[in-house]
């Protein structure tokens, strides 16, 4: 891709779920320097826990951002211990969510200031200032909203489904409780606005779980889809098939072809480009839109770097064959 960008055009929003889409956030991160990448994270699947305030998506994206995740998981912390959770267990306590030692740290400081009234997007602001992450890290809401899933079973809460039941039951329809009167965060709401914005990724993340809760947040579609700058998504399935959790399952048992075309289509009225893997080649005639081919399957730091250089170039190409 030739095109350069417009020097003016500096700022990059993401929105991101958790392990996929924190992959694409950290190459993002470093090509764009500091707070000029802000990331949008999912709250859909925050939860109330032993008493504890969690929010997954935004832990797994800040401990990725901060060089601080399991390599080998994707969530929780590297080098972790676990001794509060066989302690838990000794006691008879319900142990079906695991939650390392140092984790907790990050869980129960955040419960205690939620409880003293401040947002979560404040807290979240200042773990990430003393973790030294100079990307910005944006909950969607600050409101409380909730994915449950229907199911075989009836209507499960997220985690019940996801962690408890291992993603088992097939999930029928999905929702996301409160949604619709939550409140976009006003910086995000601005940076759709600002002039300076470059592009708006959508990052390779479930888009059930991860993505559409975040466009189901009161104004946020509309705003993506009234900005000016190019909107460009990375697909999650490659050939036919999820690097990892229950997207493709989610996909078919909810009458959808297990494709990246299909992934597409979904955000259809947003996207500007759409970035595939070369592995489904065949798929970028019927599209409508521009799409290129990149290697989207993420393994090495370098290999998130070149994919987030090739995402941002997409957009540049986009907007200049548009200005
Ligand atoms: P999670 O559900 O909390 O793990 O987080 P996400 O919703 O962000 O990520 C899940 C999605 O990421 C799945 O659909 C995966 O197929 C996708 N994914 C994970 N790793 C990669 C990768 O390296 N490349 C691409 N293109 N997709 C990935």
């Amino acid at each position: 891709m030739s095109a350069a960008g417009d020097p003016r055009k500096t700022l990059v929003v993401a929105l991101c779920g958790g392990v996929g889409g924190a992959k694409l956030a950290l190459g993002l991160s470093r090509v764009v320097p500091g707070a000029d990448l802000m990331v949008v994270a999912n709250t859909g699947d925050d939860f109330e826990h032993l008493g504890l305030a969690i929010s997954p998506d935004l832990d797994t994206i800040m401990y990725t951002l901060a060089g601080l995740a399991d390599p080998r998981r994707g969530w929780g912390r590297r080098d972790e211990t676990w001794t509060f959770m066989a302690a838990l267990a000794a006691l008879g306590g319900e142990t079906w969510f695991a939650l390392g030692d140092g984790d907790l740290a990050t869980h129960l400081e955040r419960t205690r200031r939620r409880a003293a009234g401040e947002a979560l997007s404040a807290i979240t602001a200042d773990f990430c200032r003393r973790l030294k992450i100079a990307t910005r890290l944006v909950p969607m809401t600050d409101d409380t909203v909730r994915t449950r899933l229907r199911t075989d079973m009836g209507w499960l809460d997220f985690q019940d489904y996801f962690v408890r039941r291992r993603c088992a039951p097939t999930v029928l329809e999905v929702a996301y409780d409160g949604a619709a009167r939550a409140r976009a965060h006003p910086d995000v709401l601005a940076a759709l606005r600002d002039p300076r914005l470059r592009a708006i990724v959508i990052c390779p993340s479930n888009p059930f779980l991860s993505i559409e809760p975040i466009l189901a947040v009161g104004a946020l579609r509309e705003a993506i889809a009234g900005s000016a700058a190019p909107v460009v998504a990375v697909s999650p399935i490659i050939a036919g098939r999820a690097v990892k959790g229950p997207t493709a399952k989610m996909m078919s048992a909810l009458g959808l072809e297990v494709s990246a075309r299909a992934v597409a289509r979904r955000y259809r009225d947003l996207l500007d480009a759409y970035v595939l893997d070369r592995a489904d080649a065949a798929a970028v005639a019927e599209l409508g839109i521009p799409v290129t081919l990149a290697h989207t399957l993420m393994t090495t730091l370098a290999d998130r770097e070149e994919l987030a250089r090739h995402v941002l170039a997409s957009a540049d190409a986009v907007a200049k064959a548009t200005a």
